[in-house]
């Protein structure tokens, strides 16, 4: 049985009262210690039924398997890799309701209606909620209901649903869709594929079992197309496709993509789904109703009765990395699942990972390239713009201010691009020196001017803006360095006539924002858009022109391993939305290390120059690709536990046949007041990296050092913070 507890391992338990055994994959009530909890079915092992410690079973939650044959191998998959508990990777696997027993059969999809009171309400009633209006207008024009997913496509947004709800004016039913008329399959004409696209095409639908294939193609080639038209033969056969985006990749307009071109029915999973509705999209999944999934990092545990093909769009992006607890990569597990169901996969991107990027260099993975932009639009022009003699406060250069209004007056838009939300990085009291940090983590404050308030970015605790020096009383508190806040203020000065739209997490909290931003923008009209990494990822913006990078020098800078790779991915992909319409697209960035080698490889626009670059350095050292890498993670309040810790795991794994380094602090050093050490293992073959972890691991569970301790194992770590 995987009961979902921290231990690395299966528990015994005696069938139900009425002796019949559930199947492998089925859920059941357990009691574990004093707790009740749902545990999956694993297999039928022969225990010795007078063993009086063993429990029963208390209750059966499935007449059938909720993880089929293939999933149930891919948790033992990623239990065994990621050295994680099994129970636990099973938990991850299955949506919330399900994972607290509630029954995994839908009686039919979602429908929104009017109930009695919303029959008599009046649409002009809600003359100042324009989107409830439209809703309640929508959901009135269905007099038998109107299906969830069709006002999740109309991009209505939750809030107005749920506001209308509030009111008592529509209630959300279960109920059996009409029968749907027979169509053809394909909605839409395809885009006339060019050359390359039609190359990489039919090397897809030539594949036969499990074959990887990476789609390594430029920004703006066309990759969508290309997934677009590998697909159709496989829907025609009534297989299911799994399209993995990355978190922020998952807007309407991905999902519409894919509506417009087939009459198949699409789900989409993420994160801003209720439980319910996730339950509902895994279920139709599971049915095989849902021909299509879209989904980010946890989708690649949908079930897939039809499994087809899985695609990984973006795949370089970290979020198919999940951060904490179960430390899995979707990419990977993605390919260890088509290994499983012996089908394609494809990963796409224009900059991809290392690791992936070696695996077809190397022949493992097939290797599709798209060096083109579809449609006739040309590479950006990438310029390096020195600023050195740029005074600290200042955010943006001369010559980049008078490129913005040149472009600007061309009709055309304008993106700024920094990673940094907030007012300022940094307050500081001019005549002391103090300086605001959190109290529980080693790290400045942010401050976030309009909020009034200084805010620490790792764990999130607030306060107000002290009036005055809390050290020395002084009033000469000042800001250094810049975030996007800052640089909205500061261009909405300099360009007082024109549209400045800022996208950053604090700009898109509320639902529909982002979107609402980024139909702004889509619409075309002259304008800046100031923005973090949000904006980097997949949009398609035809009206922009110029982009200007800022402070995107300090990723080639890093202590971090992987800090050149990710600035070098996140540039070429900010350059990448730049030029996708008629005009060509410049791209500034702005540098205090013009110098630096690295920054000048990225300058043609291609990325395989920085990448064989960064590969010849990571070969002659032995980090990965050409290594396996794990890190051992402890985070304590007391400082001595957390590194002693690691040190007497140092110790033991030093007469094992792997490199460690460490342990060290953690870059962040404390973070909600634990402090964080790290010790890094590697090894140059997988399989000893992976005995030696399991090793480590047992002694590492009954070290009475470890009780003091939070510690984790991150096998292929991403980022060292
Ligand atoms: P990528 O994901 O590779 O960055 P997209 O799939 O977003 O690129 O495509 C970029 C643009 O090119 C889209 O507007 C798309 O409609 C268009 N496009 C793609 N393929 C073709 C084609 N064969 N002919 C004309 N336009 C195309
Ligand atoms: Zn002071
Ligand atoms: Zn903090």
């Amino acid at each position: 049985m995987a009961v979902p507890a921290p231990l690395p391992r299966l528990f015994d338990y005696l069938p139900p009262a009425n002796g019949n055994w559930p199947l492998p994959g089925m859920r059941v009530e357990v009691e574990f210690g004093r707790r009740t909890l749902v545990g999956v079915v694993w297999a039928h092992a022969a225990a010795d039924p007078s063993s009086p410690r063993l429990k029963q079973v208390r209750a059966c939650l499935d007449d059938t398997p909720v993880l089929d044959a293939d999933l149930m191998a891919l948790c033992q998959h990623a239990a065994d890799y990621y050295h994680h508990p099994i129970g636990e990777v099973v938990a991850t696997c299955l949506p919330n309701l399900l994972r607290q027993g509630d029954s995994a059969r839908i009686k039919g999809e979602l429908f929104w209606q009017l109930t009695d009171r919303g029959q008599f309400a009046e649409p002009e009633a809600l003359s100042r909620a324009p989107r409830q209006r439209q809703a309640l207008e929508i959901i009135r024009e269905h007099s038998s209901g109107a299906p969830a997913a069709l006002l999740t496509a109309l991009d209505v947004p939750r809030s107005a649903l749920t506001a209308l709800e509030k009111k008592g004016w529509i209630s959300l039913r279960e109920q059996q869709p009409a029968q749907k008329p027979h169509t053809s399959l394909l909605a839409q004409v395809p885009l006339t594929a060019s050359a390359e696209q039609e190359a990489a095409i039919r090397a897809l639908q030539k594949a036969e079992g499990f074959t990887p294939y990476l789609l390594d193609g430029v920004t703006g080639s066309g990759k969508t197309e290309v997934y677009l038209q590998a697909m159709t033969p496989l829907l025609e056969q009534g297989r299911q496709i799994l399209v993995l985006v990355p978190e922020i990749g998952l807007t309407p307009q991905t999902v519409r993509r894919f509506e417009r071109r087939f009459n198949v029915p699409v789900v989409a999973l993420h994160s801003g789904l209720t439980d319910r509705e996730r339950l509902h999209g895994w279920v139709r999944a599971r049915d095989g109703e849902a021909r299509i999934i879209l989904g980010t990092r946890s989708a690649v545990f949908t079930p897939l009765p039809d499994a087809g093909l899985i695609i990984v769009d973006e795949a370089h992006d970290g979020s198919f990395k999940q951060q904490d607890g179960f430390r899995y990569s979707a990419r990977d597990l993605a390919v260890w699942r088509a290994r499983l169901l012996d089908i394609p996969v494809l990963l796409g991107s224009a900059t991809p990972a290392l690791e992936t990027l070696q695996l077809a260099l190397d022949g493992r993975y097939r290797h599709l390239q798209l060096n083109e932009r579809a449609g006739g639009a040309r590479k950006p022009q990438i310029k390096l713009e020195d600023c050195r003699q740029l005074p600290g406060h200042t955010p943006v250069s001369p010559r980049s201010l008078a490129a913005i209004r040149d472009t600007l007056a061309r009709g055309e838009q304008v993106l700024v691009f920094l990673n940094r939300r907030g007012f300022a990085p940094v307050i500081r009291c001019q005549d002391c020196g103090w300086e605001a940090t959190c109290d529980r983590c080693s790290t400045l404050m942010t401050w976030h001017r309009a909020a009034g308030r200084l805010i620490c970015h790792h764990c999130d605790s607030q306060r107000r803006v002290p009036p005055t020096c809390p050290d020395c009383g002084s009033q000469a508190l000042q800001d250094a360095g810049s975030g996007t806040e800052k640089l909205e203020a500061v261009l909405s000065e300099s360009f007082p006539d024109d549209t400045v739209v800022r996208i950053d997490r604090d700009t898109t909290r509320r639902k529909g924002s982002l979107q609402k931003a980024l139909e702004r923008i889509q619409a075309g009209q002259p304008a800046i858009l100031v923005g973090t990494q949000m904006l980097a990822k997949g949009h398609h913006f035809s009206n922009l022109t110029l982009a200007v990078i800022l402070d995107a020098d300090a990723g080639f800078l890093s202590a971090d391993f992987r800090g050149p790779e990710h600035a070098g991915q996140l540039i070429l992909q900010v350059a990448g939305r730049t030029g996708r319409g008629e005009r060509p697209g410049t791209v500034l960035i702005q540098t205090r290390h013009p110098d630096l080698p690295l920054l000048h490889t990225l300058l043609k626009g291609d990325y395989r120059p920085l990448a064989n670059a960064l590969l010849a350095d990571r070969r002659a050292i032995g980090l990965p690709p050409f290594g396996y890498l794990a890190m051992f993670r402890a985070e304590s309040p007391r400082r001595e536990d957390a590194e002693s810790l690691l040190e007497t795991l140092a110790d033991l794994l030093a007469d094992c046949p792997v490199q460690t380094m460490g342990p060290i602090p953690a870059p962040l050093e404390r973070r909600q007041g634990r402090y964080r050490f790290q010790l890094l293992v590697l090894s140059s073959l997988r399989p000893t990296l992976h005995q030696t972890l399991e090793q480590a691991l047992a002694c590492l569970r009954d070290m009475p050092e470890a009780r003091r301790c939070r510690w984790q194992l991150d096998v292929d770590p991403l980022d060292m913070l």
